[in-house]
C-alpha cells in the first residue's frame, strides 16, 4: 500500500540540492546512451566510433580511385574531368546523407518525467475496481485499432510511456524511437522516423557509387587493353592493380549495399520496418500500414521529416512533479497496479524519485480523453495515428520548450 505523496513532499523533492542540473542543457543531462557533439547540435548513438570505420570504407576507396584510376581517365579521354567531378560530388552527397542519417535525432520520444494526474485515472470508470477505494491501473499493453487492425502498444518502463504504434525502445541508445526500423552499427545511430529517408538514400546512393566506380575501372582496363601495345585482360589488370582492387571491392560492396537497397525497397513498398519484418512477419496477417506500393513510397520517402520532439540545447527546466492528492478524502491508501513493481517498492521505501518512474502515461491519457473509443474502451485510430500519438506523447516535451528532465535524474 502506498499513500499518495502530498504536494509538500514534491516540493522538498524538487529542492534537493544534491541534484545539480540547474543551468545545464538537456543534452548534458540526457538519460539515453547517446553521444553529443557541437554543443548538442549533433546526436549520435553510443557506438559513434563505428561511423569512423564507415567513413574510411567510403573515403579510402574513392581516394584510391581518384589518384590511380580517375587521373588516368582524365588524361586518356576528352571530357575525362567529368568522371573525376562526378566521383567527388557523388561521394560528397553520400557523406552528407550519412551525416544526416547518423548525426540527427532519429525520432526519439521524450521520456515522461511525471506521474499521471490521479484524478484523471479515477475519473475513468474502467479504473474503478469497485468498493470504496479506486485502483490506478497501468496495464502493460493496450490495444489500439489502426486502420481496422488491432495493434498492441506496450508500456515502456524506462521512458514511462505507452509506445505509439511502430515505436520501439532501442536497447543500445536506451530511447524509445518512433517508427523504429533498426539500430545501424554502420552509421552508429538508430534508424527511425526522422532519418529513415536519409538512411535509404544513403544506402541507395552508395550502391550507385559502387556501380560508378566499378564501371570506370572497367573503362580504365579497356583503355589499357586497347592501348599500344595492346594488353590481355590479365596484363591490363597487372598494369592497373588499383583498378583490380577497386573492381573487387565495388563488387563485394554492391552485394551488401545493393542487397540492402533491394530489401529496403521491398520494405518501403509494403510499408514495413525492418523490426516489424523480423519480429512480426506480416505475411500471414494484415499489415495495417500497407496502403499500396505507390502510396507507401510516397508515405515513407516524401512525407517530410517531422520536427524533433527534443530540444537538446534547451536549458533544463526544474519543476516539481505535478502530483496532487486524489479526490479520495483523508488520503486513504490507494492501491496502484503498475507495470513496474520495483518502482512501487522503492516508493514504499521512501525513494521519491521512483515515483516519477512509476507511471507517466499522462500523454496517453490526454489522447485517450480526446479520441473516440469503441465499446471495449479501446482507442480507434485511423490515418494520422502516428501524429495523434506523437502529439499526445511528445506534447509534454514540446510544450515546455524541451524535455523535462526529472530533477532526480542522473547527471552526466
Ligand atoms: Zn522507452
Ligand atoms: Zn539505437
Amino acid at each position: 500500500m502506498y499513500i499518495t505523496p502530498s504536494p509538500q513532499l514534491s516540493n522538498s523533492f524538487h529542492a534537493d540540492p544534491s541534484k545539480n542540473v540547474a543551468g545545464k542543457r538537456i543534452y548534458q543531462v540526457w538519460r539515453g546512451s547517446n553521444r553529443f557533439f557541437c554543443g548538442g547540435r549533433l546526436i549520435f548513438g553510443p557506438d559513434v566510433r563505428s561511423l569512423l570505420v564507415t567513413l574510411v570504407l567510403i573515403i579510402g576507396p574513392v581516394s584510391v580511385f581518384c589518384v590511380f584510376v580517375g587521373r588516368h581517365l582524365w588524361r586518356d579521354y576528352d571530357g575525362g574531368i567529368v568522371i573525376m567531378i562526378v566521383a567527388v560530388l557523388h561521394t560528397f552527397v553520400v557523406l552528407v546523407l550519412l551525416l544526416l542519417t547518423s548525426g540527427r535525432d532519429p525520432g526519439i520520444i521524450p521520456r515522461n518525467a511525471h506521474p499521471p494526474e490521479p484524478e484523471d485515472e479515477i475519473n475513468s470508470p474502467s479504473d474503478w475496481s469497485g468498493g470504496q477505494t479506486p485502483k490506478l491501473k497501468l496495464p502493460r499493453t493496450k490495444d489500439v485499432v489502426v486502420n481496422g487492425v488491432t495493434v498492441k502498444i506496450k508500456y515502456c518502463d524506462t521512458c514511462m510511456l505507452y509506445r505509439p504504434p511502430r515505436c520501439s525502445h532501442c536497447s543500445i541508445c536506451n530511447n524509445c524511437v518512433e517508427r523504429f526500423d533498426h539500430h545501424c552499427p554502420w552509421v552508429g545511430q538508430c534508424i527511425g522516423r526522422r532519418n529513415y529517408p536519409y538512411f535509404f538514400l544513403f544506402v541507395f546512393s552508395t550502391t550507385l557509387l559502387c556501380f560508378f566506380v566499378f564501371a570506370m575501372c572497367v573503362l580504365r582496363i579497356k583503355k589499357l587493353m586497347e592501348g599500344d601495345p595492346p594488353h590481355t585482360v590479365w596484363k591490363a589488370l597487372q598494369r592497373s592493380p588499383a583498378s583490380a582492387f577497386l573492381m573487387a571491392y565495388a563488387f563485394l560492396a554492391t552485394w551488401f549495399v545493393g542487397g540492402l537497397t533491394m530489401f529496403h525497397m521491398y520494405l518501403i513498398g509494403t510499408n514495413q520496418t525492418t523490426y516489424e519484418n523480423f519480429r512480426y512477419r506480416y505475411d500471414n496477417k494484415a499489415n495495417p500500414y500497407n496502403e499500396g506500393v505507390f502510396r507507401n513510397f510516397k508515405l515513407v520517402l516524401c512525407n517530410g521529416i517531422p520536427p524533433s520532439k527534443n530540444k537538446f540545447r534547451s536549458k533544463v527546466q526544474l519543476e516539481a512533479p505535478s502530483i496532487s492528492v486524489p479526490t479520495v478524502q483523508s488520503r486513504e491508501s490507494v492501491d496502484i497496479l503498475s507495470p513496474n513493481r520495483k518502482a512501487i517498492d522503492e516508493i514504499e521505501m521512501g525513494d521519491k524519485s521512483a515515483w516519477s518512474t512509476l507511471v507517466g502515461a499522462e500523454a496517453y491519457q490526454d489522447l485517450h480523453a480526446r479520441n473516440s473509443t469503441n465499446g471495449a474502451g479501446n482507442k480507434i485510430l485511423k490515418h494520422g495515428y502516428e501524429d495523434a500519438f506523437a502529439e499526445a506523447l511528445g506534447g509534454e516535451g514540446s510544450r515546455g520548450g524541451g524535455l523535462r528532465v526529472p530533477v532526480a535524474g542522473p547527471n552526466r
